[in-house]
């Protein structure tokens, strides 16, 4: 990383996250993770919320949180730990304003994700007006697979989205019910963010999240584009 003419760094400087690629030996390296809520119909309603398309609305986990070890450690100050399996986009360029249109052009490939959720202190700080952080974005809570790139399965827009927990079907989705299609988001997300190579997207999930207990094992799969199982411990 540093070379005698590079800056030193005083501690050791974080690794670079990064996802695994189908078919290749090189990583893609994970810059930002966006996360967008409520992006089934289903899911809001049993969320509570009203399942009418509003605009919109995005949250953030840390590169860091990405894991693809195949394991989900039961995190810490919590006993509400639920699965959200999510279609993931990955991003090789980016800009401002980026039009619908041209949205596609921007993303190198998808993968299967879960976006694991502290679901109390999630609904806690939902209560309060607080931030969703402690909920959301924690250690090891984003257990992804590798990339496809979208140059060997074009852009998957319709296709099961199916999260089992010992060989229970839990979550029973399609792409094709999503309120805001990726390049929708990939749009909208432009407006907020100069969107850049190696972000990462993860699309919301169907209904039927529900919590896991430490030894359950989730598989999770979205049609065309992987599976993955993850066992809690
Ligand atoms: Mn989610």
């Amino acid at each position: 990383m540093t070379d005698a003419t590079s800056v030193a760094y005083a501690i050791t400087p974080p690794p670079i996250a990064a996802l695994p690629i189908v078919g290749s030996s090189a990583l893609f390296p994970v810059n930002r993770v966006f996360c967008i809520g409520r992006n089934y119909a289903a899911h809001a309603v049993e969320m509570g919320h009203d399942p009418d398309k509003e605009p919109p609305f995005f949250f953030f986990k840390h590169p860091s949180n990405i894991t693809t070890d195949g394991t989900f450690p039961y995190p810490t100050q919590t006993s509400d730990v639920h699965h959200e399996v999510e279609m993931v986009v990955a991003l090789k360029s980016g800009g401002t304003d980026i039009a619908v249109s041209d949205a596609l052009a921007h993303v190198y490939g998808y993968g299967v994700g879960l976006d694991m959720t502290r679901r109390d202190l999630q609904g806690e700080a939902k209560k309060l007006g607080r931030p969703w952080e402690v909920g959301k974005s924690f250690e090891k809570s984003g257990p992804c697979g590798p990339l496809v790139p979208a140059s060997q399965i074009g852009h998957p827009d319709s296709g099961a989205v199916l999260l089992k927990v010992n060989g229970e079907v839990r979550q029973e989705g399609d792409l094709n019910q999503m309120l805001w299609k990726v390049p929708e988001m990939i749009a909208i997300l432009s407006q907020f963010f100069e969107l850049q190579p190696g972000d990462i997207i993860m699309s919301g999930t169907p209904s039927g999240v529900g919590a896991v207990e430490r030894g359950d094992i989730m598989v999770a799969s979205v049609a065309g584009v992987g599976e993955i199982t993850v066992t809690v411990n």
